[in-house]
């Protein structure tokens, strides 16, 4: 894997987190209390035309929230943690199982992959 490569997927992974970051804000806020951690944010059942709150006419309850928030939060989280390898400038691109170089076709499918695709399932997605 080269640079250049590298850095195309470097792209991908940073829009990928904008467009996560947009979708997380848009159900939840960043925990205050312990940083970096994302929650969903209540909405209120009682839908009234005066609540300003636009959330409250797409997701009816906290649990909606939850449940969409969720796979969203451990989808940004594994795009953080492929770019920060890459900018520290280790482990990018190297299977967390079996420290074999990842397969260029699966780093293209999914720029955030950690593993080779021998070691895929290994490791949850
Ligand atoms: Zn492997």
């Amino acid at each position: 894997m080269n640079t250049e490569q590298i850095n195309k997927l470097k792209t991908k992974l940073e829009e990928e987190k904008t467009v996560l970051e947009n979708d997380l804000k848009s159900v939840g806020h960043v925990n205050p209390e312990n940083t970096g951690d994302w929650e969903a944010t209540p909405v209120k059942q009682d839908i009234d035309g005066a609540d300003e709150n636009e959330l409250g006419d797409k997701f009816e309850t906290y649990e909606g929230n939850t449940a969409i928030l969720k796979p969203l939060e451990s989808r940004y989280n594994e795009v953080k943690k492929a770019l920060g390898k890459i900018t520290s400038g280790t482990g990018f691109g190297v299977c967390e199982v079996c420290q074999k170089t990842i397969e260029s076709d699966r780093l293209e499918a999914n720029p955030a992959a950690s593993t080779c695709k021998e070691h895929m399932d290994v490791v949850t997605e």
